[in-house]
């Protein structure tokens, strides 16, 4: 490796500096520096004019299925995934098997992401011993062990005394709680959203408040408590509006959606496609419209992909036996570029969304192209016009609703630390 690496003539976007120009980037030994004066002898040039160069993409909420079900993902294959989609860092959920609630498995995942160089791993621990609900798990060995938030994400946490324990624990560990937001009592036997959809697909629904209520209680046991909770795959109306109003009154929440949920809705189950199944289910059009509105103001703090592989054992099946979920992390940022052509949000609120705010609320390192910072970067081209192939994907699973579509704009240079590890620029 040359001495400096240069990414010359890029539109640079970094939120935290309300910066949108065009300049280069310096990068020393994996820090971005100033730029010296004059042309190093050894550099090595990279010409991404007609780029945007943005602080690495973080997504908050995936699931790498390993330790356990390694035949859908592994650490390996879904961070080679992450760093294709533009991600340089992964929160990952404990719903493995082992379940991560200890400081072993927390470890194994940190050790297996290293081994793997392709993004830095945030381990999520479990808020239950096992997810199970009932005791609260270790947080001081898991924290100690590199583990950044706590849930027990793919459940919802029923026992309200137990979620405000987890509260009142987390505050001791200074880390997040992250729900998963479901009342199961009124979820339960549904497949998809609830509404004339389903009624004419004959499939039992679930309906908006099994989502909203749980939102309802965490914030309230957030307001309680004094802790940071935050709200995991919101796809609901009402949802977002009791998150917005948790914000006005000083709650400490935050909250993010998907992709799916700004880009489908539950007539993509029609037809009975396994691939539009996931939890919680595709919602209206009014749903998705207020999810879009709630991106641009704010009420929504991040986009995540819920990144849940399944391999085609768990999705070719019957759609009531079909397993939840979709992968995401190679076509979040392209959808999320429509959002920008469309006009929904400016390009510095896309990486807002897609980087800066994950870390701020994980409180990680990365999300800004500050000189000194570590070279996290990635380069987008939002023109670049693709028919997305999941079948060619760097997952393991190919469980995507948007296979086959045609999409414009992606990470064509990924870096981590300023290695690279995603290229699809010519070499200079
Ligand atoms: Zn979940």
């Amino acid at each position: 490796m040359k001495e400096i690496l240069i990414l010359r003539n890029g539109r640079v976007l970094d939120p935290g500096a309300s910066l949108d120009a065009v300049k280069d980037i310096w990068i020393r030994d994996g820090i971005i520096v100033n730029p010296g004066k004059g042309m190093p002898e050894s550099a090595e040039i990279v010409d991404v004019s007609g780029c945007w160069v943005v602080p690495g993409l973080i997504d908050m909420h995936v699931h790498l299925r390993d330790p356990g079900e390694e035949y859908k993902e592994t650490i390996e294959s879904g961070c080679r995934a992450a760093a294709a989609g533009g991600f340089t860092g992964v929160a990952c959920m404990p719903n493995t098997n082992p379940v991560n609630d200890n400081g072993s498995v927390t470890r194994y995942i940190c050790e297996e992401a290293q081994k793997a160089g392709f993004a830095h791993v945030y381990p999520v621990g479990a808020i239950s011993q096992g997810s199970r609900g009932d005791k609260l798990a270790e947080y001081g060995e898991m924290k100690a062990a590199g583990a950044v938030a706590f849930t027990d994400d793919g459940l919802p946490v029923h026992d309200s005394q137990l979620m405000r324990r987890a509260m009142e624990y987390s505050l001791s560990h200074g880390s997040l709680i992250m729900s998963h937001a479901e009342e199961s009592s009124l979820s339960r036997g549904g497949c998809m959203n609830e509404g004339e959809t389903a009624t004419r697909l004959g499939l039992q629904g679930i309906p908006n408040a099994a989502e909203s209520i749980m939102v309802y209680r965490d914030i309230v046991l957030a307001e309680l408590t004094g802790a940071r909770v935050h709200i995991s795959h919101v796809s609901t109306a009402e949802s977002i509006e009791l998150i917005r109003q948790g914000k006005a009154r000083g709650v400490g929440v935050t909250a993010e959606s998907a992709p799916h949920y700004f880009m489908l809705t539950e007539e993509a189950v029609t037809g009975y496609d396994t691939h539009a199944k996931m939890n919680p289910p595709l919602r209206s059009q009014k749903d998705l419209e207020a999810v879009r509105h709630a991106l641009t103001d704010g009420t929504l703090d991040a986009i995540a992909t819920d990144h849940a592989p399944h391999s085609v054992l768990e999705k070719d099946v019957e759609f009531n036996y079909a397993a939840n979920g979709i992968v995401g992390l190679e076509t979040a940022l392209s959808l999320g570029l429509s959002l920008v052509r469309e006009e929904v949000i400016s390009p510095l609120r896309l990486v807002e969304l897609m980087s800066t705010s994950p870390a701020r609320i994980l409180a990680v390192s990365g999300g800004s192209l500050a000189v000194g910072s570590p070279a996290d970067i990635t380069v987008i081209d939002p023109d670049k016009k693709f028919v997305f192939d999941a079948q060619k994907s760097f997952s393991k699973s190919a469980n995507s609703p948007f296979s086959g579509w045609k999409l414009q704009g992606r990470a064509v240079l990924t870096l981590l630390g300023g290695k690279v590890t995603h290229r699809e620029l010519s070499a200079p």
